[in-house]
């Protein structure tokens, strides 16, 4: 039994005078934690027979934020390993992949990150096969913050149109099939949560998209040349979730041909939930206003995008399988070297995120197809950014529910497991949100 395990099932922590943030209300009340479940809520709990307390008076406790789509972060990459400054390049070895999984779970949880998706890009399938493997060594050896870990999101292997390609490599797309599935399954013990297939893969594609839909894994579709009835057919076969709406790029069209574009059934179609970056460089805020109010909060999920370079001070340009990447001067975005207008992944830790959306929503904005967006108030900017980092996420992947003997997560309810931050929220600071505390099954981190 590890530390973790032990304290799991002795702690009993109880957090007084607390600012709740639900779903669709803020309230008062005190929150009772034992064994890693959220077991009591209410006004006033007797505080004997807790092993820890803390006042938090003034302060606000949320959800910790689920973020389905980040590539690694302080020198990790998911697809490509540990990466090394003096040398511009990535080592794949064990140990350095090992300590690298741990440092950027670390990085994840002080930036308020319960769990985590590590979302791969395109690769040769054996180098997938083989972190995919650590990932599930790691997990199986109940390594620290393995709890954080949700899963595997597969976003590069099935990309099929250059064009659309992005920062991912064209060299290694592979054909839509179940047979590539089975493989990174086999490697990754059942990990993958979400796969991207974009719908242009014709017949082959959608009976990917049937099978993995029975797999009870999430399809998505993005980096796609698909046109508007292509993307409705694979909605109609199962496809849920729009990766990182705006940006991949993928195919917009405003014709009266085909239903237009991916883009326009990614915002029509009601069964599609949309990822945005949320660093204010790759949708801009009004876009971001905009897309909540046609998507509605409950189908928006907000993501990082986040990159191996995020959290690595010093480094101004790197190279990544032959392209080139640079840090931004202001160090808040990556541009892809010699292409106008491409960004490389994000440099986006969750709570800065977190804070930009929080900001843009009390903040009165033109929209650009919209004429108008309010300024919204306080308690329902924060309720509804915390949907969109917490709820939402935990809701398209099924980890709302308890399942197998597993809790939910991804709001502040009884019974759920205890995921949590402790904030302090102050509209009149540069930083609006500010972590004091982060809780992974109810163990500080
Ligand atoms: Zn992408």
């Amino acid at each position: 039994m590890n530390t973790v395990d032990k304290q799991l099932s002795h702690t009993k922590t109880l957090l007084t005078n607390a600012t709740l943030v639900l779903p669709d209300r803020i309230i008062q009340s005190d929150l009772a934690i034992e064994s890693g479940i959220i077991t009591e809520i209410k006004a006033k709990i007797n505080p004997t027979g807790f092993s820890d307390s803390y006042n938090c008076e003034g302060k606000y406790i949320l959800p910790g934020f689920i973020d389905i789509h980040n590539h690694g972060a302080v020198g990790f990459d998911f697809s490509f390993g540990q990466y090394d400054l003096k040398t511009d390049s990535f080592s794949i070895e064990e140990t350095a992949v090992k300590d690298g999984i741990e440092r950027a779970l670390r990085f994840y949880a002080q930036k308020g990150v319960t769990k985590v998706l590590l979302t791969s890009m395109a690769a040769p399938l054996e180098k997938l096969e083989f972190t995919f493997a650590q990932l599930k060594s790691y997990i199986d050896q109940k390594q620290p913050l393995y709890q954080l870990i949700g899963g595997i999101n597969l976003e590069g292997t099935f990309l099929k149109d250059p064009h659309y390609a992005g920062a991912q490599n064209p060299k290694f797309f592979y054909e839509a099939d179940g047979a590539v599935i089975d493989r990174l399954q086999a490697a990754s013990g059942d990990l993958l949560r979400i796969v991207n297939v974009p719908p242009e893969h014709g017949q082959k594609g959608l009976e990917l998209i049937k099978d993995l839909h029975q797999r009870n894994i999430v399809i998505a579709g993005g980096h796609t040349a698909a046109y508007g009835d292509e993307f409705q057919a694979a909605v109609d076969a199962g496809l849920s979730l729009s990766v990182h709406f705006f940006n991949g790029p993928s195919r917009s069209s405003t014709k009266g041909f085909r239903m237009g574009g991916a883009e326009q059934i990614m915002l029509k179609s009601d069964k599609v939930s949309t990822e945005i970056i949320c660093d204010g460089y790759h949708v801009g805020p009004a876009h971001v206003r905009d897309t909540i109010a046609r998507k509605e909060a409950s189908r928006v999920i907000m993501i990082t995008d986040s990159m191996f370079a995020n959290g690595v001070d010093g480094l101004e340009s790197f190279s990544l399988f032959g392209l080139k990447g640079a840090v931004s001067k202001n160090r808040e975005y990556l541009q892809m070297m010699g292409v106008q207008d491409t960004l490389f992944g994000s440099v986006l830790a969750s709570v800065k995120g977190f804070n930009n959306v929080f900001k843009w929503l009390m903040t009165e904005m033109p929209g650009v197809w919209y004429r108008h967006h309010d300024a919204m108030s306080l308690e329902e900017a924060l309720c509804m950014t915390s949907m969109m980092f917490s709820g939402n996420p935990a809701r398209l992947l099924g980890m709302d529910q308890m399942k197998d003997g597993v809790p939910g997560t991804g709001r502040v309810e009884v019974g759920k497991s205890a995921d949590l931050i402790v904030a302090d929220v102050d509209v009149d600071l540069a930083e609006n949100f500010v972590i004091d505390k982060v809780f992974v099954k109810g163990e500080v981190s």
